[in-house]
């Protein structure tokens, strides 16, 4: 059965995303940044679809700019390949001085492009737990390190073109250095990856993650955001805080049905072998697309999910 299920899995991707299907990578010389205006002075950056396997929804992760007179606040910075076409199109909407930049998290299409705007001038900022899990990949830049770290207390503010940014440290969810970034006159709210619309939830307990910490911040994001709040995933579309009902619902219940069979003495392959997430499969876009080396995007949650209720997390 194993086979058959992997061989009709590729021959989706094949049908559904062609330049993404062959095992070459992202493309990086084809991502154009599509920017997207969202309030007077917010705009948000996007890669291109179908270049970058890992994100068949739009290369990379999303972009925030805070344009104005007090100059260019950034949040999160790309792939490092396309830092020239990412400050193309920061020039395009404002030439002025790029003076911050805060990472969400730790992954590489986040940060990898951290370096090309410290040289162009920007003061790096994130979480301490975010400075630490970049500084562990000692071959590259030292200048994608952020110089200015902040921990758990309250959210961090600045001031700047008529706006209020809020960088709200978020406890070990996605990541164990999580931030999101709250643009309060704009009503928006940048959340990073905790949350997702393609593909099943992406907890990654390599770098610090938790299943317990990302309901805790789902919960959280609820709390804070008001009914009209433009919630903005790191991929994927614009969200309201109604929509995160069903996707905690989601986790919940695949929660619930993992640890019924955890108390049955299954193990991970016949946890995996019962499917849980079907109920959601068709809901889910992306969901039985493949995720890595962990199998489908599925596969790779509910991995996670017995991994960490396992563990006693
Ligand atoms: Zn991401």
């Amino acid at each position: 059965m194993k086979p058959a299920r992997t061989f009709s899995v590729a021959l989706i991707v094949a049908a559904l995303f062609p330049a993404a299907a062959t095992a070459q990578g992202i493309q990086y010389d084809k991502i154009e940044i599509k920017t997207e205006k969202i309030a007077p002075n917010l705009y948000m950056l996007s890669g291109s679809e179908n270049v970058d396997p890992g994100h068949p929804d739009g290369a990379g992760g999303r972009i925030g700019v805070l344009a104005g007179p007090d100059g260019i606040f950034m949040v999160d910075s790309q792939y490092l390949q396309i830092g020239d076409k990412v400050l193309a199109a920061i020039r395009r909407i404002d030439p002025g001085p790029i003076r911050f930049l805060v990472n969400t998290h730790v992954h590489p299409d986040h940060t990898a492009g951290n370096a090309t705007f410290a040289k162009a001038g920007a003061v790096l900022l994130a979480r301490e737990e975010l400075r630490e899990g970049l500084a562990r990949q000692t071959a590259a830049d030292p200048a994608r390190l952020p110089v200015i770290t902040y921990g758990m207390g309250d959210p961090v503010k600045f001031r700047m073109n008529g706006e209020v940014v809020e960088l709200i440290p978020v406890r070990a969810a996605h990541t164990g250095g999580d931030t999101m970034i709250r643009f309060v006159n704009a009503d928006a709210i940048m959340v990073g990856d905790f949350y997702r619309n393609f593909g099943y939830p992406f907890i990654d307990t390599n770098n610090g993650g938790s299943l317990k910490g990302a309901l805790e911040a789902l919960e959280l994001t609820m709390k804070i955001a008001g009914p009209n709040t433009r919630l903005i995933p790191g991929h994927g579309t614009f969200i309201n805080r109604t929509d995160i009902i069903p996707y905690r619902d989601m986790i919940l219940a695949v929660q619930t049905k993992v640890q019924q069979l955890i108390g049955q003495g299954k193990t991970l392959q016949e946890v995996l072998a019962a499917k849980v997430t079907s109920p959601y499969d068709a809901k889910v876009p992306g969901g039985l697309l493949p995720a890595g080396n962990a199998g489908t995007s599925a596969d790779r949650f509910v991995s996670m999910v017995y991994a960490q209720l396992k563990d006693g997390h």
